[in-house]
């Protein structure tokens, strides 16, 4: 019954139980009728919802901003946000990435003048990738993935002279340095050699916590690479001072496209998908993650984000002293903004609901080519 035909149900019985046969009812009569009406209405709604279940009643709890803002288990920060940055070996470099709207590939002369506006507005940490452009760059071994005069070693010192309170991760992988842009070395029929490219990539980790890198976050997935890492931290006597981020779950896939764009690391050859994960490998990812956090992983990440939810989810679960970090990966950052430009949705509206998604499955770290954007739009 709709509160109208209640209110005429209820004066129409009124009417009746009362002795009144005068049918005109005075204007004052009639407004009491119908405060009685009301309270009566009022009252049984009230009951309903007791009798009935008054957990039903949920509008209240999200009805101000700051009260929706509360129904989130992790709000988004600036302190949750690292940046991706690419540098190359041509120190006066700075080129935009058509496939990655406003981001650039920087050499080192342009990085301080690049990051001191995003540094003043609140950004915490970056992320460095090296990018060799110069064709000698490449080989076998990616070689140049440590060369003390390399793009990233020499990032690395820059920054920490030139932005003391700047919190530096570097990824580390040999696919942007190797001629056959796998992540490791190879055997001659073409697949990883596991044990030699764990050496490789965890001498690699090693020079750059050297040269001042806060956090060293391989990327190359080689099975044991987290163990290795950490030991030689711990022989280095630096173990103490470097957070080692691995990426646990990274899946194989398209959504890398233009990153492999940005970073030069398109494979010459093959696929990754004898050691990126395959995209429907849950189990997979949690064996993954339950033997990094076993070999001293400090913080665990996902990669991509969006797609991968449930694994965002299951890493919280499988590592609920650990930080979750989720790499929101280039091709998802590019999705939204082509949409974005088709008049989908507002790049924003889906910038914010994509991250807090993100935050929601389980992580606390949100590698993000949205940044810069997010330091404007957020307070703190
Ligand atoms: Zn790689």
């Amino acid at each position: 019954m709709s509160f109208s035909n209640l209110v005429n149900d209820l004066s129409y019985r009124n009417r009746g139980d009362s002795n009144n046969t005068d049918r005109t009812v005075d204007t004052r009569q009639t407004r009491s009728q119908y405060s009685r009406a009301q309270s009566y209405v009022s009252t049984a709604a009230t009951s309903v919802s007791i009798s009935g279940d008054i957990s039903s009643q949920l509008h209240g709890g999200y009805s101000h901003p700051l009260a929706r803002a509360w129904q989130a288990e992790r709000q988004l920060t600036k302190s949750m946000l690292i940046y991706p940055v690419f540098i190359t070996d041509n120190p006066d470099e700075e080129t935009s990435i058509p496939s990655l709207p406003n981001q650039k590939r920087i050499g080192l002369n342009r990085l301080v003048p690049f990051l001191t506006p995003l540094v003043a507005k609140g950004l915490k940490s970056v992320m460095l990738f090296g990018v060799p452009l110069h064709p000698s760059a490449k080989d076998t071994l990616g070689t140049a993935a440590d060369d003390p005069q390399g793009p990233v070693i020499s990032g690395i010192r820059l920054l920490r002279r030139a932005f003391p309170q700047l919190f530096i991760t570097c990824d580390v992988c040999l696919c942007e340095y190797t001629s056959h842009g796998h992540c490791g070395i190879l055997h001659e029929d073409g697949s990883l050699n596991n044990s030699l490219s764990v050496d490789r990539v965890s001498d690699v980790a090693i020079a750059y916590a050297q040269a001042g890198a806060h956090c060293v976050a391989p990327s190359d997935m080689n099975d044991g690479r987290i163990r290795a890492i950490k030991l030689k931290l711990i022989e280095a006597g630096i173990a103490h001072r470097i957070v080692l981020m691995s990426y646990s779950a990274k899946f194989s896939g398209c959504l890398y496209g233009p990153f492999r764009d940005a970073a030069g690391s398109i494979p010459s050859f093959g696929d990754r998908k004898c050691y990126q994960l395959p995209p429907g490998g849950r189990g997979l990812a949690r064996r993954a993650i339950v033997r990094d956090i076993a070999e001293g992983a400090d913080i665990i990440m996902v990669k991509p984000a969006t797609q991968y939810l449930d694994i965002i989810s299951d890493a919280k679960e499988i590592g609920k002293d650990l930080p979750i970090a989720a790499y929101h990966v280039s091709g998802e950052y590019a999705m939204i903004h082509a949409a974005a430009q088709a008049g989908v949705f507002d790049l924003k509206t889906m910038a914010f609901e994509a991250t807090e998604g993100v935050l929601r499955a389980g992580a606390s770290i949100v590698v993000s080519y949205f940044t810069p954007e997010f330091l404007d739009w957020l307070e703190t």
